[in-house]
């Protein structure tokens, strides 16, 4: 099969291996659609961080859509035919969180094709205990996108909820932007974005994002103030890991406000969390990947009810060889979800 390898060198490598072999829980899967993920743009460059925590070499990539070809011993919940994308955080199963219903804060996580073998590749092998079966009319590009969609979702239904709620969005990327989607579907009555790409705010627009501010211009905190009678924002939700972004957002929320954060920032942040925080009463929340599976079943219900339309996020639609153009498109700021077809040639 075709498949891009991870070396231990900047880039990635198109090349031919034999396809995986199911083992005990696991199931064999024709790749039919991948999404191109920051991760993925870390692990290309290969930065400091991916450096540090990837053992090359490796098959990356991780957002995928494909279809059960094979099962091994004792695999079950699906059957093949099966539609499927995956959950691509590996829990163990054991640890207390994994024991109390909360898989998805594992002590042992591990991450497909991070710190396991990945699906940017023809075939892949998962546990099905991480495959989510899909109406068999999804189309495989939408399919794919469900997993970062996934993380929109959980960090805009996390805690009280957005409805009737005025919204304050920090970066457009894929994230931020599929998330101005979810606000608007659960009902947000002003939704604000931030972003410095005008590209971005351009789309967000498009989105549904009420206001769109580019926060080197635009006064972020006054512009919520302002169109929000001096309140300030019931929400903030995190999509920049950047500080000052992170910083304006929470002087923009209302007291009592909740802050949700998944954006990740490269380095240690200083809040005043006197002022920013504590009297101002705010809830911080730490939003990390998905709830398995709950946040699934919201995912689904959004898409397959036309709620919300993940089309416009796609920007690229190739076969994998030519995987060297959207990876250097997405590194330079042009891409916003490229999606690969390994079946393709
Ligand atoms: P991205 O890098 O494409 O998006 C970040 C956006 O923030 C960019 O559009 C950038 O222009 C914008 N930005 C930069 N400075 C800003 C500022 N001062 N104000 C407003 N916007 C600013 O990333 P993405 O794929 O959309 O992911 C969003 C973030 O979430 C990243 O930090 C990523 O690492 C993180 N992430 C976290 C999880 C998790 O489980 N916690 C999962 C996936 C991604
Ligand atoms: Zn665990």
């Amino acid at each position: 099969m075709r498949a891009l390898l991870k070396k231990a060198e900047p880039g990635a490598t198109l090349t031919e291996l034999n396809a995986p072999e199911p083992g005990p829980g696991e199931a064999l899967l024709r790749v039919m659609a991948c999404s191109v993920c920051g991760t993925d743009l870390h692990l290309y460059r290969w930065d400091a961080w991916a450096r540090g925590r990837v053992h090359p070499p490796l098959v990356f990539g991780h957002e995928m859509s494909g279809q059960v070809v094979a099962l091994g011993p004792g695999a079950e919940g699906v059957k093949v035919g099966d539609h499927v994308s995956a959950e691509t955080h590996l829990s163990c199963g054991h640890c207390l969180q994994c024991r109390t219903g909360r898989r998805h804060i594992c002590q042992k996580l591990r991450i497909v094709g991070v710190d396991a073998p990945g699906i940017f590749s023809e075939y892949a092998v998962l546990p099905t205990e991480n495959l989510w079966v899909n109406d068999q009319n999804l189309p495989w590009e939408i399919a794919t996108l469900q997993e970062p969609f996934g993380n929109a979702v959980y960090t805009v239904m996390d805690g009280p909820g957005v409805s009737g709620k005025t919204v304050l969005i920090t970066g457009c990327g894929p994230i931020g932007l599929m998330a101005i989607l979810v606000a608007r579907a659960c009902g947000a009555s002003l939704i604000i974005a931030s972003d410095p790409s005008p590209r971005r705010l351009e789309l967000a627009r498009r989105l549904g994002a009420d206001l769109a501010l580019d926060p080197r211009e635009d006064s972020v905190v006054k512009s919520v103030m302002d169109a929000t009678r001096g309140d300030g924002a019931d929400a903030l939700l995190e999509f920049s890991g950047n500080t000052s972004a992170l910083r304006q957002g929470l002087q923009a929320l209302t007291y009592g406000g909740q802050a949700n954060l998944l954006g990740i920032p490269e380095s240690r942040v200083e809040l005043d969390l006197a002022q920013e925080v504590i009297f101002k009463a705010v809830t911080l929340r730490g939003i990390t990947g998905r709830r398995v599976f709950e946040t699934w079943y919201q995912v689904r219900e959004l898409v397959v009810s036309g709620r919300v339309d993940l089309r416009p996020l796609i920007s690229h639609q190739v076969p994998i060889g030519r995987y060297q153009e959207v990876f250097e498109a997405a590194l330079h700021g042009e891409a916003i979800k490229p999606v690969l077809f390994p079946q393709e040639r």
